[in-house]
């Protein structure tokens, strides 16, 4: 639960209200980003931008929605994996060059960023950004190609990793999947508009129609004369980030083909069968783990009920009394309910143990309301590496399980018992694609290699490093 979400990417082409129906579609995917927020829109003319630091709901009023003229818009909800969360690195991020105005979006990270950026400032070009995201706009600007659908793709292929693109030039939108798949990116349809975005729970929101999701390796393109997709980069084993149904994703929305509330409640099952454990009492530590402990709780016969309640309204900062109270930092977003907690043995369930530090101040606080066991089980297997394809996890060395046995987990925590499901309980809950899934921050082994100058830069990068 302590992991943070990348960045969440909508578009919508050829509708009247495209900013509007973009800025509905952010507020969808607030979940996959919160540090910053922007839209740029074409009016088939010009782009124009809005870009701020925050929430979609504080940063977007009417007047600023009917500036961003246009008939089409993307946008983006960001947290910094690359780069810092200053508002240089808000996306969109639009430039004017050779080939006209054109706006980027992008969810995932590029693993060789760094050695693009090298290559390309020693060639004269000069960055506005610490983002990553900037060096395939470089490529973009430098490209001899013919059209603008040519140079995206020239630039595109030297890019290794994670990208799910949505791009807008003056008369076109573009929404490029990398090879690997990796984050995910879907198809709808709104009467005559087409829209993609990260996750299906945006279209939901506007009324749009789920088509299909962008295949891993197309660049799929509407403009004035319909839309056409190809297939440009050389086919490469898929690699859909199976953390989206572990935790990023919504429940509502469907990723990689499946619903994310199926998946996840059969986690919670297939943990129960692996890990059962005698209690009295299912507790979800919400709001990631609610999925899981309804499987976990329907699989076992043991009843669920809401034993941490969590304050929604919790702002990014807040000022910390002088007086020390107990657990203050996770009690302002989690209070125990005593009345189900006392005298009962109670199984907590999450998606994820990352320092542990949190967990060991909500065990704490479980016993403390009164539970007389408290058992730990997470519906995943132990996190034992960083990754480099988007998402902010710490280094290693600060992951708990890469440095602590199950035991040692356990006496750190101060539960009666700790139980991951398996590598193989993960990949059966998700079902016929187990095989086109990265699991490489549960077994280290990486499907695009992190070359290794580049791995120092993305420890950089992602703020793993001291
Ligand atoms: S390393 Fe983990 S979080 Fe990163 S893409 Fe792979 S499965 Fe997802």
């Amino acid at each position: 639960m302590s992991f943070k979400d990348e960045c969440g990417v909508f578009g919508i082409w050829g509708h009247t209200e495209a900013a509007n129906l973009t800025y509905l579609g952010l507020y969808a995917l607030q979940h996959r980003g919160q540090e910053a927020v922007g839209i740029a829109s074409s009016d088939g003319g010009r782009l124009r931008i809005h870009k701020a630091l925050g929430y979609v709901a504080d940063n977007f009023d009417e007047p600023t929605i009917t500036r961003l003229a246009g008939m089409s818009a993307i946008g983006h909800v960001r947290y910094s994996t690359a780069g810092d969360s200053g508002i240089k690195n808000a996306q969109p991020i639009l430039i004017d060059c050779a080939h006209g105005e054109i706006a980027i979006c992008h969810n995932g990270n590029l693993v060789n960023a760094q050695e693009l950026r090298d290559r390309l400032v020693s060639d004269g070009s000069i960055f506005q950004t610490t983002s990553d995201t900037e060096v395939l706009l470089h490529l973009y600007a430098r490209s001899k190609a013919p059209t603008p659908e040519q140079a995206i793709v020239e630039s595109v292929s030297q890019a290794q990793g994670a990208f799910s693109l949505v791009l807008l030039t003056k008369d076109r939108m573009i929404a490029v999947r990398d090879p690997h798949g990796f984050r995910p990116l879907t198809l709808g349809r709104l009467g005559d508009s087409y829209i993609v975005c990260s996750e299906t729970c945006a279209l939901d929101l506007i009324d749009a129609e789920w088509i299909r999701d962008i295949q891993p390796g197309e660049v799929f393109i509407v403009g004035p004369e319909g839309e056409k997709s190809i297939f440009p980069f050389a086919p490469a084993k898929q690699a859909h980030c199976i953390f989206e149904h572990v935790y990023f994703a919504r429940p509502d929305s469907y990723v990689f083909g499946r619903s994310v509330n199926e998946v996840r409640t059969e986690l919670g099952r297939s943990l129960a069968r692996e890990q059962g454990v005698p209690a009295d009492v299912i507790v979800p530590i919400p709001d990631s783990g609610v999925c899981a402990a309804t499987g976990f709780a329907e699989e076992s016969g043991i009843p669920m009920q809401m034993g941490l309640i969590r304050n929604h309204y919790v702002g990014r900062t807040f000022i910390e009394p002088h007086q020390s109270i107990r657990h203050f930092g996770v009690r302002v977003k989690l209070n125990p309910v005593k009345s189900i907690l006392a005298g009962r043995r109670v199984v907590l369930v999450d998606d994820s143990i990352v320092r542990g530090t949190t967990s060991r101040k909500i065990v704490k606080m479980v016993r403390n309301a009164g539970a007389t066991e408290v058992h730990m089980r997470i519906s995943c297997p132990p996190t034992i590496s960083p990754c480099f394809y988007g998402v902010d996890t710490p280094k290693r060395a600060d992951l708990i399980a890469a440095t602590h046995t199950l035991e040692q987990i356990r006496e750190f925590i101060g539960a009666d018992s700790v139980g991951y499901l398996s590598l193989n309980g993960l990949l059966s809950a998700v079902g016929e694609g187990r095989s086109s899934y990265c699991t490489s921050c549960y077994t280290g082994e990486y499907p695009v290699a992190v070359p290794q100058n580049e791995a120092a830069y993305l420890q950089l990068a992602l703020k793993l490093a001291d």
